[in-house]
């Protein structure tokens, strides 16, 4: 499979985390704000929002699974690495990649409520429209993409491309 159009430039990238980025300090003045980002594929947003964030974050990750190689998702989740960190009390935003079927982001909003937090929150880079998934609110959205599998920024295919900077399409995948 080869990598087809760049559905989003990485100039686009920058400014909308830019814009990402302030209304998350707006919104967090005066907060202890602790950014979670699931592993692998958030760590590339999770960087760049975090550098226009005005406050003094922490951070902290998550590694899940729910995909394999392939390019649908399975439904399975699996907690690969859990917080080093509790969360009672203080005010958590889950930082994700993108948001396709809902599945990993549903059970960990599940997961993470359960211990407490003073708010939970999520930020998203890339949204699939047209895809069936449970309720789920993101409160800080990057960009609605067509349901097709992509790669770049952080997402991967088969382990690689998550360092192209910018998102593409791939020949084939669909
Ligand atoms: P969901 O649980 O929302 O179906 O999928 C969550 C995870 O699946 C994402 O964090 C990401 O790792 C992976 N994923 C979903 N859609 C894509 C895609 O189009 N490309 C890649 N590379 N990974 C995806």
């Amino acid at each position: 499979m080869d990598i087809g159009k760049v559905l989003i430039s990485a100039d686009e990238i920058d400014e909308k985390l830019t814009e990402m980025g302030a209304a998350i300090t707006r919104d967090y003045e005066g907060k202890d704000l602790l950014l979670i980002g699931i592993l692998k594929g958030a760590f590339v947003v999770m960087a760049d929002l975090a550098r226009h964030i005005d406050l003094p974050v922490e951070f902290d990750f998550m590694a899940i699974s729910s995909y394999g190689s392939a390019t649908k998702s399975s439904g399975v989740v699996r907690i690969l690495k859990d917080l080093d960190q509790e969360i009672a009390d203080r005010h958590v935003l889950i930082v994700e990649d993108i948001v396709d079927t809902g599945l990993t982001l549903h059970y960990l909003l599940k997961n993470l409520q359960v211990r407490k937090p003073a708010s939970l929150e999520l930020a998203a880079l890339l949204i699939k429209d047209g895809v069936e998934r449970p309720p789920l609110e993101v409160r800080y959205e990057g960009f609605h993409i067509p349901p097709k599998f992509v790669v770049g920024y952080g997402l991967d295919l088969d382990g690689k491309f998550r360092n192209l900077p910018y998102v593409a399409e791939v020949e084939g995948a669909d």
